[in-house]
């Protein structure tokens, strides 16, 4: 990985850090866990994503291709006082810098990433709906985390078949639905089983997250069949076909 001292100057949020351990949390989604090389005194929230730098965007190679540089993968543990924390990657059926990336690393790779971004985290509510699929549940995780036992929460996690479902932490539950073999791209899918939750009458808040299209259609049937203001819905979209990478 090209390394870039101009990144100590402009970006002041660009951290190394060293890869301690990999393994799989199912087939198709990789653990990779980073312990930084200094302490990270950023404020963090669950649900917010550190950028992986996979080329130097500073480099010559970074300026002429903007696009092919900075990867973003959500925290799904933060441990402060060990500087670890814990990504895990989606190994989607496709290619990109990120995938090539989260399937190649391995303990004992440095890592530059940069921290910490985003405002994907729970609100107040009476209660929670969560939709997405796989990239999303990274983000999920570390929400659900967030959220007391008696709060009330609903929602759709879709992947490919039940074997790759990725877990979840509970004691929440949400429904699990399976693409085998349809597009998770405008997922019908996910949209069914949404339009199936029997929700309370009155808006909750809702977090709805990975593919950009599937979360526009989520987002429409909440405003347009259940009458829900825009504001109670929070998107994230972390992919979609013709765009590269997305944070
Ligand atoms: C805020 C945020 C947080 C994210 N957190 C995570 C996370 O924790 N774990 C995780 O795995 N991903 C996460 N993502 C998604 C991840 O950043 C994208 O999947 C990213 O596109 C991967 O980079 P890439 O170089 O492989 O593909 P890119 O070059 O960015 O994309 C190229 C093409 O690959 C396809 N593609 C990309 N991702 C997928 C996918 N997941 N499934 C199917 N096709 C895909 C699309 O057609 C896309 O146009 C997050 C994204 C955002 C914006």
């Amino acid at each position: 990985m090209a390394r870039n001292p101009l990144n100590r100057l402009v970006g002041k949020y660009a951290m190394e850090a060293k890869v301690t351990g990999v393994g799989d949390v199912t087939p198709t989604m990789k653990r990779i866990r980073l312990a930084a090389e200094a302490p990270i005194e950023y404020r963090y929230t669950p649900g917010q994503h550190v950028r992986i730098q996979i080329n130097d965007p500073l480099s010559m190679y970074g300026l002429l291709r903007p696009l092919e540089t900075l990867r973003s993968y959500t925290i799904w543990e933060f441990d402060r006082d060990a500087r670890e924390l814990e990504l895990r990657a989606h190994l989607y059926d496709g290619d990109g810098i990120g995938l090539r990336w989260a399937r190649a690393v391995k303990a004992g790779d440095t890592v530059t990433f940069w921290w910490p971004q985003g405002d994907f985290s729970v609100r107040d509510a009476d209660y929670h709906v969560f939709v997405g699929e796989e990239t999303a549940s990274v983000a999920f995780g570390p929400m659900l985390r967030e959220l007391d036992a008696s709060a009330h929460v609903y929602g759709v996690l879709e992947s490919e078949t039940p074997e790759l479902d990725p877990p979840l932490p509970g004691p929440h539950t949400l429904r699990r639905v399976h693409r085998e073999g349809s597009p998770a791209t405008s997922s019908t899918v996910t949209l069914d089983a949404v339009s199936r939750l029997d929700l309370p009458e009155e808006p909750g808040v809702a977090y709805v997250a990975g593919e950009a299209r599937t979360c526009q259609m989520v987002r429409d049937h909440l405003v347009r069949e259940r009458g829900w203001p825009r504001t109670s819905i929070k998107v994230k979209p972390f992919w979609t076909p013709g765009k590269r990478g997305l944070h």
